[in-house]
């Protein structure tokens, strides 16, 4: 799950990594009165949405004046911000951060990830602050250092040393990035969170250290023992058909090709979604309605399936262990009938009860397309399209 800035800078003061003063608005009529109350000029107003590359689509702006701040809260709330993270069709910008502008002397880029490779915590930093990190690994990957944590031993001051100086900090900040970079360690851990971004960490006039931004995903798995985290969930920032998925415990995740496909278990669904593109089609999502799917899961499935109108047929493959097929095939023929099928449907499955899953098919009113196989299934729904 992502949070917006200003809450991962909630989470960092919890863990006195410093950040900016800021006050969160959604309205341009607040945004004088915050821009006093923090009371330096300038101040800076940075729209609020789950991308980053905000500063180059025209959501930061500095403001010389509390008035001025209330002038670019007004074009920035409401607008529909344009980034190479939100895709073209950009996001609506409905809050905005008014922050305590900062002289910024130097830039700097820090960074904690999972490194699925060595299954460790990943730290991750760069004097190339303010750029994006995979261009700077692409350009120059000599200016970034990468150190990974022992779990048992944690952060220790001697490592936190060692990244200092690998950003040539200096005097009194080099001091600040100690207990920084140690803090930042728990916040990452305790908080389960599964990447934490700052970019840019600045170095400012008044010799100070920091997190100027904040980019944060937790791990959705551990939620459930951070009741204050969900709170932080934002639905106006993710995709409406994966909201309603979740809402039945189905895995689901939009995609941008026309073929809807309804699989039970992951390893299923990644190996459909091969034979799918193999065959010369594209998936419009990947949903897997899991092992012990029932009748009113599959239902669901097929409705928010039904519900992407890009979606131009759907592909239904299913092996059959927990979840007979008989049981599929009741659901889907009586999901079928409930919404208005308009679009071909393809299945395929195979496994416990299967004579009586196409039976039941057969025998309804509704027109499937049986596969004999995936890789027949999987030409019939591409042909289907065409
Ligand atoms: P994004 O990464 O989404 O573009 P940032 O928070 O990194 O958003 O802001 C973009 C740029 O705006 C920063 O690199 C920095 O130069 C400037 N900026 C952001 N916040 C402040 C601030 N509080 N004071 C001064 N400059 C800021
Ligand atoms: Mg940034």
């Amino acid at each position: 799950m992502k949070i917006h800035e200003y809450q991962g800078k909630e989470l960092f003061r919890k863990y006195k990594v410093p950040v900016p003063r800021g006050i969160l608005i959604h309205d341009k009529s607040e945004a004088a009165a915050a821009a006093r109350e923090i009371g330096t000029t300038p101040v800076v107003v940075k729209a609020q949405i789950h991308a980053g590359g905000r500063g180059k689509g025209g959501g930061v702006k500095l403001a010389k004046s509390p008035e001025e701040a209330e002038q670019h809260a007004g074009k920035i709330i409401g607008m529909t911000l344009v980034t190479h993270q939100t895709g073209p069709e950009g996001r609506l910008v409905k809050k905005v951060l008014i922050e305590e502008g900062m002289d910024i002397v130097r830039e700097l880029y820090l960074s904690l990830i999972l490194d699925r490779e060595t299954s460790q915590v990943m730290i991750m930093a760069s004097e190339a602050g303010g750029m994006e990190i995979e261009e700077v690994a692409e350009a120059t990957p000599e200016k970034i250092i990468i150190e990974r944590i022992d779990p048992v031993i944690g952060v220790k001051p001697y490592l936190a040393r060692k990244i200092a100086f690998a950003l040539n900090l200096e005097g009194e900040v080099f001091k600040q990035a100690i207990p920084f970079i140690i803090n930042l360690y728990q916040c990452f851990v305790k908080e389960d969170l599964s990447m934490l971004e700052i970019n840019p960490l600045v170095v400012t006039g008044d010799n100070r250290l920091l997190a100027l931004d904040a980019k944060i995903d937790i791990d959705d798995n551990a939620l459930g023992r951070h009741p204050d985290l969900q709170e932080m969930r934002d639905l106006d920032e993710e995709d409406p058909n994966e909201i309603e998925a979740s809402k039945y415990r189905l895995n689901y995740i939009q995609l941008d090709g026309n073929i809807g496909c309804m699989v039970n278990g992951a390893g299923l669904a990644m190996a459909t979604m091969d034979i799918v593109k193999h065959s010369g089609g594209e998936p419009a999502n990947f949903l897997d309605v899991g092992g012990g799917a029932n009748e009113e899961m599959i239902e669901n499935a097929f409705r928010i399936l039904l519900s992407d109108n890009k979606v131009k047929a759907i592909f239904i493959n299913i092996f059959g262990g927990i979840l007979r097929c008989d049981i599929l095939a009741a659901g889907v023929v009586a999901a079928a009938r409930k919404l208005s099928v308009k679009v071909p449907v393809v299945i395929r499955m195979e496994g416990t009860n299967m004579e009586e899953g196409h039976r039941i098919l057969n025998e309804s009113d509704i027109n499937f397309i049986v596969g004999n196989g995936m890789k027949d299934a999987a030409k019939k729904v591409v042909q289907a399209i065409k």
